[in-house]
């Protein structure tokens, strides 16, 4: 099973991007590469709905499972599925 790289939160690529240690509270650090920047997922993404539903609408569209996605963007899978009903 291959890894699941969060999306950078700067610049919306996963290739450049890296785990880069733990925060203080536990949260997984990234780095990116493409634009040099850290990011924290669970601190990132939390209460941040427009840019989840932004992901989410994309991933999709890149064929992507909402089991993938839910994964990636270190969210719950109901939420996944609540951007899907609601952007249709
Ligand atoms: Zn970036």
């Amino acid at each position: 099973m291959r890894m699941l790289i969060p999306i950078c939160h700067h610049c919306n690529q996963t290739r450049g991007v890296k785990k880069h240690g733990k925060s203080k509270v536990g949260s997984q650090r990234y780095y990116c590469q493409e634009c040099k920047k850290t990011f924290l997922t669970k601190y990132i993404y939390k209460g941040n709905e427009a840019q989840i539903a932004r992901q989410v609408t994309r991933l999709i569209s890149q064929g992507n499972t909402p089991e993938m996605i839910s994964a990636v963007l270190q969210v719950g899978l109901p939420t996944v599925r609540h951007y899907l009903v609601s952007d249709k």
